[in-house]
């Protein structure tokens, strides 16, 4: 596979051939930064671990040389950067058992230009050659620059790719703004409870961004805890781990759905539904 980056890498962790790992994808997960996959797609890292005939293959977009840096790690260059955090995200694709990890080295910059039409060309070949039956990335309405225009990439992508090579489903989850906010009926809720242990392994590996002081592994484990808790008000828990994702189907079914629109409507419908509680009782 040509990817347009001269630095562009798919690593297979258990090194088989790379045609074969990339067609026995059934799960693509598509992130900004390394260390995003482990927090957002857990879902279908999980669905696939451990399986024979599922498979996580996850796609990091960016290049990891503007990351935030301290403690061990504050002397670093942008270019030591780099290299830390790739050698980071293979170290998760061999713990969650991943068919492909593909690393395109692009820089923000890049992924938050619509213009450019080199990411689109990437993340099609990946598609086309994985053919996944579920993709997972950044919802739109998380809080980082970087995450929204790389859920708007994957999202063009999807589009333009031939309706046979097109996911069943495409899943927008959690990282920078998490999505409890939205009404219950909108919230694709993934119970995550198995394998504690390795979802705390796939966060670990991520020391870089860690050391700094920022537990997102703890973070991480804290929030779907949480969610597990808060998801229903009556009754007892059903599990002690959720992930909470936004359903992005409809976008790539329907090419002149308005991505905007689309979104907008989430938050409209919690207006909705704030306005009459609250109405209810006045
Ligand atoms: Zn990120």
């Amino acid at each position: 596979m040509q990817l347009h980056n001269a630095e562009a890498e798919i690593f297979v962790p258990d090194g088989r051939p790379l045609e074969q790992a990339l067609a026995r994808t059934t799960d693509l997960g598509v992130c900004a930064h390394q260390d995003d996959l482990e927090i957002l797609s857990y879902p279908g890292i999980l669905r696939c671990f451990g399986q024979v005939s599922d498979w996580f293959g996850g796609v990091c977009v960016t290049n990891g040389a503007g990351s935030p840096r301290d403690g061990l790690y504050a002397a670093y260059t942008d270019e030591e950067m780099r290299q830390v955090r790739r050698v980071e995200q293979k170290k998760a694709s061999v713990v969650g058992e991943y068919s492909i990890m593909a690393l395109l080295d692009y820089p923000s910059s890049a992924v938050k230009d619509p213009q450019n039409p080199n990411i689109i060309s990437d993340l099609k070949a990946v598609v086309e050659a994985c053919r996944p039956r579920t993709v997972w990335t950044h919802n739109l309405a998380d809080k980082h620059d970087t995450h929204v225009g790389t859920a708007l990439r994957v999202i063009q992508a999807l589009r333009e790719v031939d309706e046979a090579v097109r996911p069943e489903k495409v899943y927008g989850l959690e990282v920078w703004r998490d999505l409890d906010w939205m009404v219950d009926s909108d919230k694709q809720a993934f119970d995550v409870a198995p394998h504690q242990n390795i979802a705390a392994a796939l966060l670990g590996v991520f020391d870089s961004q860690i050391a700094g002081g920022k537990r997102y592994d703890l973070a991480t484990m804290g929030r779907r805890s949480a969610h597990a808790t808060y998801h229903a008000s009556h009754g007892t828990d059903d599990t002690t781990q959720l992930c909470f994702g936004m359903d992005l189907t409809p976008l790539i079914n329907d090419p002149d759905l308005d991505v905007k629109e689309y979104v907008v409507g989430f938050i409209q419908r919690l207006a909705d539904e704030v306005t009459d509680r609250i109405g209810k009782f006045l």
